[in-house]
């Protein structure tokens, strides 16, 4: 089928996931749809383990065989809380909800491929460092406009500011900083080291994510085609009780932790260890007139459960839908409602991540052994099953704000934990 050709001009700042999925999403609609860059991504780029909800992103934009080829089959993800006990899913149980797997990916070539595909369907890419300035709307409303200088860059837009500019800069909050937006902060302030390891022991089934619980953090095993990444976030000021340098902390993490310890016994370190700061931030303002923000721009929460890239490429996917099914004069009510889809998800990702912090996950596991243990049979078994297609659908992405398995979740996390302390299960 043709598509009508849209008259927008969308400029968006940002080809990361976020930028790039709205370019190539938006230029399939028909939108003159141009994206920036400054091309200052590092080589080695954390957001590593994808979820199965992306899945269907991928389809959509006609890539999974790509990303098939350039990632590992992922079946699910291990939790190991303590050094005897695990809690293991298996992307499986949301059968029926969901694709039953997901892709981890390394990211230089996946983000190669996203943009790639946002050229290809017609998008136009301009690499430059976006320069903005602030003008006033008739209405008297602060709104970010790209600089004379980007704008020259753009000759056929004839110094017309676009109809719509999104930010899609990460967590440089372009359009935040410039029009001084506030953000909800979350409690924790992390750091975080990985890097890229051969000669490991890989993780069982092949293409699981294994996540250990570290004293105040948390480690991540990732297997890609030809290394595992390894990677910490831990508590800023425990962090330097092991070294002075990066090098340094992560080496010793993973010396000092079992289990990573026994996988990474032979390792050699194949790219050097790169450095991020985690925390959890929701924007207060996401939009404004003729300005939108998309992915990490608007919003992040914590990384333990890998909901970045799926919420910056569904967000994609949802603003992609706003603009092109909208007209321009219904554009602020459409956005009003993406941004509410937005804040709920980051919400109930936020919700789900604190259970995990705060050891009610696992403490409700335990429950659930010691119930099959004293009680076996179909019921136990039929409960288990239940509640593991909901936790799965959860992490997976594609039941995460789902009201029937976020209060399942609540009640279970509140009424069913017996004979355990979730505090003996919480990360500090
Ligand atoms: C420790 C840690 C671990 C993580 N692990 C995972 C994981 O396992 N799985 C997962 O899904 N997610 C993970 N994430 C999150 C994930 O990396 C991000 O959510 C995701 O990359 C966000 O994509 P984005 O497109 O919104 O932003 P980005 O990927 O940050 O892209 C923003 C782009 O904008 C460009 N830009 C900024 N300013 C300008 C300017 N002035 N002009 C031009 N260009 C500009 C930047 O250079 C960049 O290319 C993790 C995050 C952290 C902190």
């Amino acid at each position: 089928m043709k598509i009508s050709p849209k008259p927008y001009r969308v400029g968006i700042i940002g080809a990361g996931p976020a930028g790039a999925t709205l370019a190539a999403l938006l230029a399939k609609e028909g939108v003159d749809a141009v994206f920036f860059d400054d091309g200052k991504r590092p080589e080695m780029v954390v957001g590593e383990s994808l979820i199965p909800r992306l899945v269907t992103v991928f389809r959509r934009m006609g890539i999974e065989d790509e990303v098939a080829k350039l990632g590992t089959y992922k079946p699910g993800v291990t939790w190991i809380f303590d050094e005897n006990d695990a809690l293991e899913l298996s992307f499986t149980a949301m059968r029926g909800v969901l694709p039953t797997y997901a892709y981890n990916v390394p990211r230089k070539p996946f983000d190669d491929l996203v943009h790639e595909t946002a050229v290809k369907s017609g998008a136009r890419f301009i690499p430059c460092t976006v320069k903005l300035e602030t003008g006033r709307t008739e209405r008297g409303e602060l709104v970010p406009r790209l600089a004379a200088e980007t704008l020259a860059l753009v000759p056929d837009w004839n110094g017309r500011q676009p109809d719509l500019l999104v930010d899609a800069s990460g967590r440089r909050r372009l359009f935040a900083k410039l029009l001084g937006i506030s953000a909800r902060l979350g409690q924790r302030k992390d750091v975080s080291h990985f890097a890229h390891y051969e000669n490991c022991v890989m993780p069982k089934p092949a293409g699981q994510t294994i996540i250990t619980r570290l004293k105040h953090g948390w480690s991540w095993r990732i297997p890609l085609l030809h290394a595992l990444s390894i990677g910490v976030v831990v508590d800023k000021e425990h962090a330097k009780k092991y070294g002075s340098t990066p090098e340094e902390q992560l080496e010793a993490m993973i010396d000092q932790n079992k289990p990573l310890a026994e996988a990474g016994m032979n390792r050699r370190r194949i790219t050097p260890v790169t450095t991020y700061a985690n925390y959890q931030l929701i924007s207060d303002q996401g939009h404004g007139e003729g300005w939108v923000s998309v992915g990490d721009a608007y919003g992040f929460v914590d990384p333990m459960l890998s909901p970045g890239l799926c919420m910056a490429m569904t967000s994609a996917e949802m603003l992609a839908d706003a603009i092109a099914q909208n007209r321009p004069e219904q554009w602020d009510v459409a956005f009003q409602d993406y941004l509410a889809w937005f804040r709920e998800n980051l919400k109930a990702w936020q919700e789900l991540v604190d259970i995990f912090y705060g050891g009610q996950i696992f403490a409700l596991q335990r429950t659930g052994t010691d119930m099959a243990r004293r009680f076996p049979g179909k019921i136990s078994m039929v409960m288990q099953r239940h509640f593991e297609k909901n936790i799965s659908g959860m992490a997976g992405g594609g039941l995460t704000t789902h009201p029937y398995s976020r209060n399942l979740l609540r009640f279970m996390t509140r009424f069913g934990i017996y004979g355990h302390e979730p505090a003996d299960f919480a990360i500090a």
